[in-house]
């Protein structure tokens, strides 16, 4: 059993933590600002606010922290579902495994390379793959190849340079080949913490192991992948008790391997094919909840990407950056081979709330003074795990980061951009520039000259 999940440790903070009063909530917003992070009993807290006065305090205080640890860069990311083959029965999700109603693919390394390539035609540089828990002929090697495939696919001066993977749990020593494949963020959600519910939305396959799941970061860790990337499918518990148990997560890394998390993500339920449950979640979160989670998260673990995704809308999307988001993807499918076909089935994961395109989200997100980022330059230079962390604290990190958002978001607009998304990115960096001061200023000069002059893949 894993005992860092504490359910009754959770029940009682947030039993005293009912009705907190203002004073407790001003303590909380005023010990966040030091960015050392919060408490579970202070998530607790923030996680009860109602007053409009209060919620406003803290958008405000997550804004702040954002912008002070991250400045306006967001990063880049697209998935890439290579199959929809799935064992298990998780009943929110369309590829659990007697869900007759969607087509079931996984795609060779041909047609994995293929897919690969329109995303790096589009300009992307990092792929976040994605399958479900079932493999074909070859087993976990199908896994590793795909990756190698990823890495391999070229269009003109572009590829793919970090590929992150969201599949299922493994042993140690399978985690041990995904190092060895150069993976970047091993993701995976616990979909709910609360052991009750988790058994009833989990009722078959390998996945009904709460523990073996819930453990699996460590296993990843262990064999030596430095960042990993947590996450909570938000309506299937209360999502109080889920941020709560999300903390005991994070901290418990903390104990074990001395640093947290590299990633959370916050998918809500969306409507699946062939899944009731999907259409009405049981603890479904409200837009006003929603952004109340990913404020606090800001707070509660200030140096951790937070990362928001194409369920959501573009109106939604645009409302989280200012609140802690700090990455995001665009442009995405979720059935595999997606991005190829123009026909567009229903074998997708889910419904998608942003359909448009790559061009469109970045130019959305260069009016807003956002700076997209198409950065690897940490993964690729070592910096990862415990390293990355004790650069982010000290802001160290920002003399790396804010150049290399700059001229990554350089070589996107020359490359790849429509006309009218390279003039508004053009003024941007011109901006972005003109405010940056010492080292960060002089990295990015130079590394903006040399993009300019025809180099890829700049970075410091
Ligand atoms: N099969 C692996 C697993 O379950 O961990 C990895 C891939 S699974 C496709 C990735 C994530 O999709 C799941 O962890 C779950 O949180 C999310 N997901 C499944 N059904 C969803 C739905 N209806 N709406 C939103 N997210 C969903
Ligand atoms: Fe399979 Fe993952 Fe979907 Fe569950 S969430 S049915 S394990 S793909």
């Amino acid at each position: 059993m894993s005992a860092f999940i504490n359910e009754i440790e959770i029940a009682q903070i947030l039993e005293r933590n009912q009705n907190p009063d203002p004073a407790k909530v001003s303590a909380v917003l005023n010990k966040a600002k030091e960015m050392k992070g919060l408490d579970l009993e202070d998530v607790a807290v923030l996680s009860k606010i109602t007053d409009p006065m209060q919620l406003f305090e803290l958008f405000e205080e997550a804004n702040h922290i954002k912008e002070k640890i991250y400045g306006k860069r967001l990063v880049i990311f697209a998935p890439l579902y290579i199959s929809n083959l799935c064992a298990n029965e998780c009943s929110y999700c369309a590829f659990r495994a007697k869900n007759k109603s969607i087509l079931r693919r996984s795609l060779n390394q041909d047609e994995i390379k293929r897919e690969t390539e329109i995303l790096v035609s589009q300009g992307h540089k990092r792929i976040l793959m994605v399958a479900g828990e079932s493999y074909p002929k070859q087993g976990f090697q199908y896994i590793i190849d795909s990756i190698a495939s990823i890495y391999e696919a070229k269009v003109g001066n572009g590829e793919i340079r970090r590929v992150n993977v969201n599949i299922a749990p493994l042993d140690l020593p399978d985690f041990k080949l995904l190092k060895e494949a150069k993976i970047g963020t091993f993701q995976l959600f616990q979909e709910t913490y609360n052991r009750q519910i988790y058994s009833e939305v989990h009722t078959g396959g390998k996945k009904k192991d709460y523990d073996y799941r819930v453990t699996a970061l460590h296993r990843a860790m262990e064999a030596g992948i430095d960042d990993v990337g947590i996450g909570v499918l938000f309506g299937l518990a209360d999502f109080h008790f889920e941020l709560l148990a999300l903390m005991q997560h994070i901290q418990e890394l903390e104990k074990v391997f001395g640093v947290g998390p590299h990633t959370i993500s916050v998918p809500r339920i969306e409507p699946a094919t062939g899944s009731d449950l999907s259409a009405h979640p049981p603890h479904a979160v409200s837009d006003l909840d929603f952004r109340k989670i990913i404020a606090i998260l800001r707070l509660a673990v200030p140096y951790t990407g937070i990362i928001m995704s194409t369920r959501e809308t573009a109106h939604m999307r645009r409302d989280t950056f200012a609140l802690g988001v700090s990455q995001i993807s665009a442009g995405s499918r979720t059935n595999p081979g997606g991005y190829s076909d123009s026909l567009h089935d229903d074998s997708g994961q889910f419904c998608l709330g942003d359909h448009r395109p790559l061009d469109e989200v970045i130019r959305d997100v260069a009016e807003m003074d956002y700076i997209p980022s198409f950065c690897t330059g940490c993964y690729r230079l070592g910096r990862t795990g415990q390293d990355f962390m004790d650069r982010a604290k000290p802001g160290d990190i920002k003399n790396h980061c804010n150049p290399n958002a700059v001229s990554t978001f350089m070589e996107y607009l020359m490359d790849y951009a429509s006309y009218e998304t390279r003039l508004i990115g053009e003024n941007l960096i011109e901006d972005v520039i003109s405010s940056m001061h010492g080292l960060a200023r002089e990295r990015a000069i130079t590394l903006l000259e040399k993009v300019k002059n025809g180099n890829h893949d700049m970075y410091c």
